[in-house]
């Protein structure tokens, strides 16, 4: 038996709550977490998520985040697979809505798997012999509105040999039991896992498996994360640092901590697994399945917020300075306008150039999902060049903490040597803390990288663009235009007579 049981529908803030006390096996800093919703390091970042789940339930977000699903399901819309551009649009709606209670500043909220999660719904068979699993997962899944992680990526562990040789530490299958496996190993990294209902376990588009040598490894299951032999090992704690939500405003409340997930000789029932030993099924599955065209459209929405998001406080930032009027200032805040406008109209093109998906579904075309994934992954490294040159030291010219405010001695100083072009002093530091967090604080120093990897290396990310330009046809067409231009000309001449 699965042990995510959690019966009825949609879940609300509380029962998601409710639902993540399961003696799930979580370590920080020495400590066995007893409970994530009330520890200091998770506290927070579970309430963040809890209020996605309220939101489905408020009359006023109701429409917008959810809708019912061919088989009468009421999910969340892109819980959902998508027909037409209509229900891309409708769910790219949804997956802003939600991605604007955190400013963009939390990538794998629940809608994020929910990309593949889909897709089992569009076409469970796929999965066959598993088929079964898919369908039942889809429909367990939808229904609630389930959290899931993904762990697809091997620990950075001798990359230079095959998978299979890397027995001590990459997930494979050890036993096969009455009813199931046993898998063995550890996979990183695990975003937000600490406060999800399940793992999903895979392989990557970079990986390579050896067909006759590397079966053990060729899976792909589902994990629930209170299973015995899970254990997750996260990362330091931004939320837990937070000194309060004037000094920490963002990694106060939307830390989602990454862990390493490390599997124990964990039991998976075979209705939790999608595919076993099947070397084929298990590097298709991150092309094939839909997953990666609809991971980009909820990547990209996501991101396409926190733009939003960085381009106002770029903007009210040089306002505190007085250096708005400037012209190459002026040209910069368009420079980043200009990317937050190639991510919105990525996504709209994601939307609009479709291509068949699993069982009659349509999915993003896939050349412009990887453009998500080439160009998405460089707009906040922009983003943190062009605040750093323009604001220059403004964001550091700020008190240590909401204390110093809070003192009667020092509070004139502060309100007369720290005031705003614009507003006093009270409102620029406000403004200029959360500058900080959103750009210069350990928790944005988490955000450039994950937003530089979370969608593989970059040297994959461009790999695959090339590789599904071939399977489109594109490279095809380009070189016939270039056949056709070689045929015009020939050391006689024109080919076809007069140039006219
Ligand atoms: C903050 C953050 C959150 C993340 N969250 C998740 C998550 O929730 N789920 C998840 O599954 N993953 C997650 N990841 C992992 C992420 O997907 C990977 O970091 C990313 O895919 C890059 O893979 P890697 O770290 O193994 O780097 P590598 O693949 O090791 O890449 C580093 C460099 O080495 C080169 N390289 C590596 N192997 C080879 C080779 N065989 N031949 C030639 N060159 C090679 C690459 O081209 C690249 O230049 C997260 C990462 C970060 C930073």
């Amino acid at each position: 038996m699965s042990s995510v049981d959690i019966a009825g529908s949609i879940l609300t803030g509380d029962q998601y709550l409710a639902s993540l006390r399961d003696g799930r096996e979580v370590w920080i800093d020495g400590e066995r977490v007893a409970d994530v919703t009330s520890h200091p390091a998770f506290r927070n970042a579970a309430r963040s998520i809890a209020r996605l789940y309220d939101a489905m339930h408020d009359p006023q977000q109701r429409d917008t985040l959810v809708a019912e699903d061919r088989y009468g399901i009421r999910t969340h819309r892109f819980f959902m697979p998508a027909y037409d551009t209509q229900d891309l649009l409708d769910a790219r709606e949804a997956i802003a809505a939600w991605s604007r209670m955190s400013y963009g500043y939390m990538g794998r909220t629940p809608d994020y798997k929910a990309s593949f999660m889909a897709t089992l719904g569009a076409d469970p068979d796929w999965y066959a012999p598993f088929g079964d699993s898919a369908r039942a997962w889809y429909r367990r899944y939808a229904e609630q509105a389930l959290f899931l992680n993904h762990v697809l990526i091997n620990p950075p562990i001798d990359r230079h040999k095959a998978v299979h040789e890397v027995e001590d530490v990459y997930v494979h299958v050890v036993a096969e039991r009455d009813g199931g496996m046993v898998v063995r190993g550890a996979k990183m990294l695990a975003t937000g896992s600490a406060l999800t209902h399940a793992t999903f376990v895979a392989q990557n588009s970079a990986v390579q498996l050896e067909e006759g040598a590397a079966e053990d490894y060729a899976l792909c299951f589902i994990v629930p994360m209170a299973s015995p032999g899970v254990k997750l090992i996260s990362r330091t704690s931004y939320e837990a640092k937070a000194v309060s939500p004037f000094d920490a405003p963002l990694s106060s409340r939307f830390d989602e901590n990454d862990a390493v997930i490390v599997f124990d000789d964990v039991f998976v029932p075979w209705e939790d697994v999608l595919v076993y030993r099947d070397v084929k099924k298990a590097t298709a599955f991150y092309a094939q399945s839909g997953f990666m065209p609809r991971y980009t459209l909820q990547s990209g929405t996501r991101l396409a917020v926190k733009l939003d998001f960085l381009c106002g406080l770029l903007d009210r930032g040089l306002k505190a300075n007085g250096t708005d009027g400037f012209r190459g200032v002026q040209a910069q805040l368009g420079e980043l306008i200009g990317w937050r406008n190639l991510i919105w109209a990525l996504t709209t093109a994601l939307c609009h150039d479709t291509q068949p998906g699993p069982g009659g579904s349509v999915v993003p075309a896939i050349e412009n999902a990887v453009l998500i994934r080439q160009f998405g992954t460089q707009a906040f490294d922009v983003a943190r060049r062009i605040f750093t040159e323009q604001l220059g030291g403004a964001p550091l010219v700020i008190p240590s903490s909401s204390r110093d405010l809070l003192s009667d001695d020092l509070r004139p100083v502060i309100d007369r040597y720290y005031r705003g072009s614009d507003g006093d002093a009270h409102d620029r530091v406000k403004l200029f803390k959360l500058i900080w967090d959103a750009m210069g604080s350990e928790f944005a120093g988490r955000h450039a990288w994950y937003e530089v990897n979370y969608s593989g290396n970059q040297e994959q990310i461009r790999l695959d663009a090339l590789r599904f330009s071939g399977v489109r046809g594109i490279t095809g067409r380009q070189q016939e235009l270039v056949d056709q231009c070689l045929a015009d000309y020939d050391l006689e001449g024109w080919t076809h007579g007069p140039w006219t």
